[in-house]
């Protein structure tokens, strides 16, 4: 056990060719459950957006989410997709990632987290990084200027284990 890393820096993402239909179960399921127990409705639109974010392990943007839902032969305004975007987000069931314009589903909303990501430049997988201290370095140093944190996002870009063909322990 020699380079594994804690469980909280643990990445997120589940390798290439893992059983992605599992994935988007896990995360509707883990949404109803959120909702319920906020009093929240998971409404079919909420639902079928978060469905198109969890696709895949990549960020997707709103004007993607949108073309989506219409290719079903549906008219849905933009505006549409972006309140049900703010209320998945709300609720920590997605991510928004500010270097892209995007979106990605989080795998453990259930937990309260501020989280980091990598987010590859080669296949664009975004993979959550959820390290205390980076998130308490950054709550340290903005207190020790006056300053009252809201909320902060880190974005690291750089290349996958994935698309560098290694394998992780
Ligand atoms: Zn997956
Ligand atoms: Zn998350
Ligand atoms: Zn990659």
């Amino acid at each position: 056990m020699a380079n594994s890393l804690p469980t909280a820096s643990r990445p997120r993402t589940p390798p290439a060719g893992h059983d992605h239909e599992h994935c988007i179960a896990d995360a509707l399921a883990k949404a109803e459950t959120i909702c319920e127990r906020h009093g929240a409705r998971l409404t079919p639109m909420r639902r079928r957006v978060l469905e198109l974010v969890w696709q895949s392990h990549r960020p997707v943007g709103a004007y993607d989410l949108l073309d989506l839902l219409n290719a079903r032969g549906r008219r849905h305004a933009p505006i549409a997709v972006y309140r049900a975007l703010d209320f998945l987000i709300e609720r920590g069931l997605v991510h928004r990632l500010a270097s892209r314009n995007a979106f990605i589903g989080c795998s453990h909303p259930a937990e309260p987290h501020t989280a980091q990501f990598l987010i590859c430049e080669r296949c664009h997988a975004v993979t959550e990084l959820e390290d205390k201290a980076i998130a308490g370095a950054i709550r340290a140093g903005a207190s020790h200027l006056g300053f009252t944190l809201a909320a902060h996002v880190v974005e690291a870009q750089g290349v996958c284990a994935t698309c560098r063909g290694q394998v992780l322990p």
